[in-house]
């Protein structure tokens, strides 16, 4: 018997929402709320359950937090709203007796940084409350910390390279659109590289490093090396590891109408004066470029998001060592409405709430993924829509 808030009603809300409604025997009570409520309303009326109910709230203030959580009670919160809000919604949760999830590091508005420094700070406080707050688990980050975690516990004595690849071979017949928020996914995009090598993290200029890596059921992409926050808190937690990469691949229209943007001063963060009124290009751009809740209907093709991790085996004996999953975008849709990217991050957001609440990830403090057992959830996973495979011994193409 749990209830659960979802906070965000955007394409990672709207699957983690119809996600959860089918799991009534778990989140017997579900309530959507956002700063939109007409999204929630909409979302909650194309889903349809009798244990589904509505709110609003502006998640940037903990007043009306504390305020939405005293009065529905929830036993945990499922924060699918942007960045930007996750220390107030850890904040509320603190004063209210909630526990936490959600599936992206702090990042403050002003300045396009992202570290768990700020979320880990408030480890001591969760943990004193006996409240567990799960930081990061959408896909990647997510299930890659999980996968991290399960060649660990069952392939290897010592990890010593992991290189996450994340490839979007679908096709939306879009000239240009983002996957996910357009503001946070251009603002990844354009930092600066970095990966982690021999104890010292090595920045990179902005997609400076590719290759073309062979993705399963797909072939070769172009793959272009960028920071990814789950590379933090998995050198932590796995100090064998001597080099640790994130790889995302984009097609060359992508990264020209990237360019250009950037090029024209679209990507901007800081606020302009237009006709006497301020405005953040960026946040501009984003309400002009299609929403990405409405590129799932014709969207083809699939992606495929893994671990390739070498080192020592459980015999000492070196070995090579590939999980991931492949999503189709048309089969995300048909079951969801959204595709494969906000597929991929809500099943696992749903699922690791499942974990807390059926009390196999239950620990006071707060945690990345890859601190809890990996079993049931890949489990739950595989039985959520998401399988996923495993390859021994074959070449990672990645030195
Ligand atoms: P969307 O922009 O589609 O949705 C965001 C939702 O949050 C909207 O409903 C929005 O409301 C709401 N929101 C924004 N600000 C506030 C606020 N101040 N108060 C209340 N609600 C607010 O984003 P996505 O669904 O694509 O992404 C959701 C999250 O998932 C992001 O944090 C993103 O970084 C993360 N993500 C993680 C991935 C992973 O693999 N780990 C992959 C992809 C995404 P409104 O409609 O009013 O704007």
């Amino acid at each position: 018997m749990a209830k659960v808030i979802i906070i965000g009603a955007g394409g990672v809300g709207s699957v983690v929402a119809h996600k959860c409604a089918k799991h009534p025997e778990v989140f017997t009570e579900i309530v959507i709320a956002s700063r939109t409520r007409s999204k929630c309303d909409a979302l909650a009326a194309a889903i349809d359950a009798p244990n589904i109910s509505t709110d609003s709230v502006d998640a940037d203030s903990v007043a009306q937090l504390e305020e939405l959580f005293r009065r529905h009670k929830p036993d945990m919160v499922i924060n699918v709203a942007l960045p930007y809000q996750d220390l107030t919604i850890m904040e509320a949760c603190l004063s209210c007796g909630v526990n936490y999830l959600d599936t992206a590091n702090y990042e403050p508005k002003d300045v396009a940084h992202f570290e768990y420094s700020w979320q880990w700070a408030y480890r001591e406080r969760f943990e004193k409350a006996g409240l567990t707050a799960i930081l990061g688990c959408g896909f990647d980050p997510g299930v890659s910390g999980v996968f991290t975690a399960y060649a660990a516990k069952h392939w290897f004595s010592e990890m010593e390279y992991l290189d996450i690849v994340d490839c979007n071979a679908g096709n939306h017949g879009k000239a240009f659109a983002t996957n996910f928020n357009p503001e946070i996914n251009i603002r990844e995009i354009t930092q600066n590289g970095r990966y982690y090598e021999d104890g010292k993290w090595v920045t990179t200029k902005p997609l400076e490093i590719h290759r073309t890596l062979t993705y399963p059921n797909i072939g070769g992409r172009d793959s272009y090396l960028l920071y990814h926050e789950e590379l933090e808190s998995l050198v932590l937690n796995y100090p064998t590891i001597k080099r640790a990469r994130f790889w995302m691949t984009f097609g060359q229209e992508y990264l020209t109408h990237l360019r250009v943007i950037q090029d024209i001063g679209m990507a901007r963060i800081d606020e302009v004066d237009y006709n006497g009124t301020k405005i953040v290009p960026l946040q501009f751009l984003k309400a002009v470029l299609p929403n990405p809740q409405d590129l799932g209907k014709n969207y083809t093709g699939e992606t495929s998001i893994g671990c390739r991790i070498s080192g020592k085996g459980k015999d000492g004996e070196p070995m090579t060592y590939y999980i991931y999953n492949n999503c189709s975008h048309h089969e995300a849709y048909l079951e969801t409405g959204m595709q494969a990217v906000s597929y991929t991050t809500g099943v696992p957001a749903m699922v690791g709430a499942m974990m807390f609440l059926t009390g196999k990830w239950n620990k006071p403090g707060v945690h990345n993924v890859e601190e809890f057992d990996p079993d049931p959830f890949l489990a739950a996973l595989a039985e959520n829509g998401l399988p996923w495979h495993e390859i021994v011994n074959q070449d990672l193409e990645l030195d």
